[in-house]
């Protein structure tokens, strides 16, 4: 038997065989060839058969997924035709003696260099064609075959990461559990697993799993222990570990219902966190208050073109009508980052999380933001939506995207589609000037929710996604952040707005009573954090919180 140590991410035991995934990464180094001519046949061979894949893919798609989308593998054929790009490769194979692969990529670099100088959002999507359609080229010029995550059986999903897009793509019914080599607990990987109640250790650090594919293992998603080819007495001790787990689950049944409560009666609001739609049974079965955020931008992941304002809409509208009158909080799309979203055409930057992401992106492209804006405005007639906007950290962000919200409004009135005129409009408190500024923020928003997750990278100057800052930071109750967390409540309070923690750490039961102290109003989670949080809540008493009695709730 093997013992491999993580980071555990969502508790549970899972039993199975390993299945380790390994990405692909197209290398091409700049090699110089005598023989033109023969790097041009592999150059032709390679298109010819990039063609014959997007065909296949295409009939595949069009079963699938329908004619619409489908269409994107008929535009990468019309890409892989196109006389400036092929002529492009050509000269540099001819002229300079360049290798195929080599001529592929730096035909790519310069024409998405000027693709992402264009302000049509149309050329700047087909960046990312470009990308995928010259990738591959490249893997068939090098021979390789084209990896994908194609599970046919129950298996324990081994990866050294995962993109999120690469987890949205998974077929969960046949993951039992995921192990990652690297990665951190807040990265949306992680975040993703937990939402969708996968057992999942990440951190493993081990090189060695690669080479123990297809061997029996249990997973301790409690712990944080995988072990392979588990003895005798590990199966027993897991399996009581496990009926102990069940128990407690069981037990906590009992909070359905009931209120989050303290000891001195002040009510707190418990929301739930979600990705998507097959989240919301999580969120109703773990009875949560309302949602506090649903991640909008997973619903342009795992995807080829941006979904059309009318898929949004209905989309929105399912959780609206899901949660039957209780509050939902849209979060507009935060893409870029490490949810790099490939037909955004983004440019590859050095620092992603310091970059062109978020509320920045959206400004940018005010047209893809207001597509999204329609969308959600229109879902407000069937329910109660808050539309939330990440990332902020001056104030005008906040009323340029308000000018959007208005902009958005007049071309649904001018098309006579019915929407909410009074949807609450608040901000996500993440970056260290908004908490700066969270005094004049308040009176441009309806209400606060921190973002720890973010907060806590840009506060303590400690990347979300390095495994090895987070047993530095071991203590998450950082003096820092709890400072710029209580700045933050005093602030909204004292403009009369709520706040609410929906990043990570909101779930993290030894901090809440510092959070309510703090003046914390509600809290967002995961679904299966929402019960064990009530039941906490429940053993707290305020005696030092402030009367916020003035404070216009959610
Ligand atoms: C956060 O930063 O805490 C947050 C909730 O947003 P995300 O994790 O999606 O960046
Ligand atoms: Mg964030």
């Amino acid at each position: 038997m093997l013992r491999l140590s993580g980071k555990p991410v969502f508790g549970g035991i899972a039993r199975g065989k390993l299945f380790y995934f390994q990405q692909d990464e197209n290398e091409v180094t700049k090699r110089l060839i005598k023989n033109t001519d023969l790097e041009l046949q592999r150059y032709e061979f390679a298109v010819e058969q990039a063609q014959a894949e997007l065909d296949e893919l295409y009939t595949a798609a069009l079963d699938k997924i329908g004619e619409n989308e489908a269409g994107i593998f008929l535009i990468h054929k019309m890409l892989l035709e196109d006389d400036a790009f092929s002529g492009s490769v050509r000269s540099r194979i001819k002229d300079d003696h360049f290798s195929a692969d080599y001529a592929v990529a730096q035909t790519a670099r310069d024409l998405s260099h000027s693709f992402a100088k264009m302000t049509s959002e149309y050329i700047k999507s087909r960046a990312a064609d470009l990308k995928d359609v010259c990738d591959r080229l490249i893997r068939l010029i090098q021979n390789k075959a084209e990896k994908r995550i194609e599970l046919n059986e129950k298996v324990i999903l081994c990866a050294d990461d995962l993109m999120p897009s690469e987890t949205m793509k998974l077929d969960l019914s046949n993951v039992l559990a995921l192990i990652t080599c690297y990665g951190s607990s807040n990265s949306h990987t992680a975040i993703l697993a937990r939402t969708m109640n996968i057992p999942a250790i990440i951190g493993i650090g081990a090189e060695k799993l690669s080479m123990l594919r297809e061997m029996e293992a249990i997973v301790d998603g409690y712990n944080g222990e995988l072990y392979i080819d588990p003895d005798a007495d590990t199966l027993r001790r897991l399996e009581k570990l496990e009926e102990e787990e069940a128990k407690k689950r069981e037990m906590l049944k009992r909070f359905k219902g009931r209120r989050n409560v303290t000891l001195d009666g002040t009510e707190i609001q418990v929301y739930a966190n979600i990705a998507g739609l097959n989240d919301l049974n999580y969120a109703i079965e773990n009875d949560g208050g309302g949602i506090g955020l649903y991640r909008s931008e997973f619903l342009f992941l795992g995807r080829n073109n941006f979904p059309t304002e009318d898929e949004q809409f209905y989309n929105y509208r399912q959780v609206l009508e899901r949660m039957g009158g209780k509050r939902v909080v849209i979060r507009t799309m935060d893409a870029g980052a490490d949810k790099n979203i490939k037909y955004f055409g983004l440019t590859k930057e050095e620092n992603p999380a310091l970059g062109v992401r978020s509320i920045r992106l959206c400004l940018m492209r005010p047209e893809m933001f207001k597509t999204q804006l329609r969308a959600l405005l229109r879902a407000s007639m069937y329910g109660k939506l808050s539309i939330m906007l990440p990332l902020i950290t001056d104030i005008e962000e906040i009323r340029q995207a308000k000018k959007l919200i208005e902009e958005a409004k007049d071309q649904l009135r001018a098309r006579d589609i019915p929407f909410k005129d009074d949807v609450k409009v608040g901000i996500m408190i993440e970056t260290p000037a908004a908490v700066v500024l969270s005094d004049e923020l308040a009176r441009e928003s309806d209400f606060f929710s921190i973002g720890t997750n973010d907060l806590e990278q840009y506060v303590l100057a400690f990347d979300r996604q390095n495994l090895q800052l987070e047993s530095y930071f071991e203590n998450r109750s950082h003096k820092a952040l709890l400072k710029f967390i209580g700045l933050t409540c005093e602030n909204a309070h004292k403009n009369g707005i709520p706040v609410s923690i929906c990043g990570e750490l909101g779930a993290d039961l030894t901090l809440t009573e510092d959070f309510l102290k703090l003046g914390v109003d509600a809290l967002s989670v995961t679904p299966s954090q929402i019960l064990p949080l009530r039941q906490t809540i429940r053993t707290i008493r305020l005696d030092e919180r402030k009367q916020l009695d003035a404070v216009r709730m959610f």
